[in-house]
């Protein structure tokens, strides 16, 4: 049975401006390296069951029926300096399926490429499979990873590497910088079509701008709330990274945090840490201010406009503020807070910091009684715990609560290098244990205990690249 995707592309019915048609540039020997048949069949996609079928189209070099290549075009803020022409430099749309665009990355050169090759090669390719589809079973919106396909080509980065292509399956791939280089460009009819069919596919209950844009922030809260609760540190949150649908979108230098502390950075190019696992929370805000001001166009009178979208925006970190309490509070069993309970969460926390205490394991531990093994002053902790003990004691739901906040598995960085060292000397079996292992990421598996281990000093990931 021969592959057949069924395709239906309303992007490729917007305005001229907003992308440009653009076939993939063919790769010299494609491999498939993974295929996610449970999406597929969401996709409605049929006759996945030929691997070079696969490769071939999952890597651009057969156009599957019905696609309508195209790059999309996107401007934005980055590390809060506006860059006004952006684009998918190395991705290609090739169409919509079930109302979720199916797009390759690192499928060639595209009008937007400015200097790059519009390639990518395996590592981040299989980071982004793997921890997307992490992110997914974590419960927190994604793109996921539809397909990874090796192209039989190197690439030039900092050394020779095998090339490699991704197929991203996302609700869209229209960001915060989708609207703001229409605004930049004074096309008001390109706006208005655009925010059209972002409310058509993201928020079809939305009456006006203003609720299209309360829509947006109420997701972007809760999406990076829950960032926060598994210590998923972004890196790059520049508003061309910053999905309208409320799904995490671009794992480019991405990392989970292990040791707490608030102002944890991985990524090589965040030298001031504007983007560290606790600025995540008023980024988001300025990245939401960022989208109100492209939105004020569409409003007919603009004072009101500004007056109310303002409103909107500096609502937002109070929103954010009782999410992340509540978040917190549930991480240590209490699903309805009482006074008191936020300076005992809080209270934990600074330990957790001043001690180096694991985030994962630590929360991890509070349902069984090994909690205290993360401190270095574990009397300290059991002063602590006699506290908390005395304020669970009388809530029946606290271990379900702690089990359904607190995560066993998340992908550690070191696991992932590991797995790409691997790959690149042709090994994929480190791919396919971490895909089982954190398929089930609250349960604990005695077979993946290995997983659940911090890293040692020599196993640490300092940094994570953008060299994507
Ligand atoms: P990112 O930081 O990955 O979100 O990328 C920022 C911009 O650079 C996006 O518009 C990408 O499409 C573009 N880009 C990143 N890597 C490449 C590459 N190898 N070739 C062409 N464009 C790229
Ligand atoms: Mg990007």
């Amino acid at each position: 049975m021969t592959l057949h995707i069924p395709f239906d592309n309303t992007y490729a019915r917007l305005p001229a401006p907003l992308f440009t048609r653009q076939a993939p540039v063919p790769v010299r020997a494609p491999e498939l390296l993974a295929f996610n048949h449970p999406l597929a069949q969401d996709l409605g996609i049929t006759g996945d069951d030929d691997v070079d079928e696969l490769g071939r189209v999952f890597s651009g070099n057969e156009i599957a029926a019905g696609a309508d290549p195209l790059a999309q075009l996107y401007a934005g803020h980055q590390f809060g300096h506006w860059n006004p022409q952006l684009g998918d430099g190395r991705a290609i749309l090739l169409g919509e399926a079930a109302g979720f665009d199916i797009q390759l990355k690192g499928s060639g050169r595209t009008p937007y490429s400015r200097n790059g090759d519009g390639r990518a090669w395996i590592g981040p390719v299989l980071r982004e499979f793997v921890v997307s589809e992490a992110m997914h079973t974590l419960g927190i919106p994604t793109t996921r990873a539809l397909a990874a396909v090796a192209t039989g080509e190197t690439i030039q980065r900092e050394t020779t590497l095998p090339g490699a292509i991704l197929t991203r399956v996302a609700s869209s791939h229209i960001r915060v910088g989708t609207f703001q280089v229409l605004a930049a460009r004074q096309d008001y009819a390109g706006l208005q079509a655009l925010y059209e069919h972002a409310v058509a596919r993201h928020h079809p209950e939305a009456t006006d701008p203003l609720d299209f844009l309360s829509g947006v922030i109420e997701r972007q809260a809760q999406l990076v709330t829950k960032w926060m609760n598994v210590g998923f540190i972004h890196g790059v949150m520049n508003t061309d990274n910053c999905s309208i649908s409320g799904e995490t979108i671009d794992y480019g230098p991405c990392a989970f945090m292990d040791a707490y502390h608030p102002m944890t950075v991985f990524s090589s190019i965040d030298r001031q840490g504007r983007y560290a696992w606790a600025r995540q929370a008023d980024i988001i805000v300025w990245n939401m201010a960022q989208l109100a001001t492209a939105l004020v166009p569409l409003m007919p009178n603009q004072d009101e406009a500004i007056q109310a979208f303002t409103g909107a925006v500096h609502a937002m970190p109070d929103r954010l503020n009782t999410l992340w309490n509540a978040t917190l509070l549930r991480k240590i069993g209490i699903a309805r807070g009482q006074p008191g309970d936020q300076d005992l969460a809080t209270e934990l926390l600074q330990m957790m910091s001043s001690q180096g205490a694991d985030f994962t394991n630590t929360f991890a531990a509070l349902s069984g009684d090994t909690a205290r093994d993360q401190f270095t002053d574990r009397e300290a902790f059991d002063t602590w715990a006699t506290k908390w003990h005395t304020r669970i004691k009388s809530t029946p739901d606290a271990e379900a609560t702690m089990q359904a906040a607190n995560p066993i598995l998340i992908p550690r960085n070191h696991r992932i290098e590991h797995m790409i060292q691997a790959a690149v000397t042709g090994d994929m079996a480190p791919f396919t244990r971490l895909m089982q292992a954190y398929a089930r990421p609250f349960d604990r598996d005695p077979e993946f205990t290995d997983l659940t281990h911090a890293p040692t000093e020599q196993e640490r990931v300092r940094a994570t690249f953008c060299g994507t």
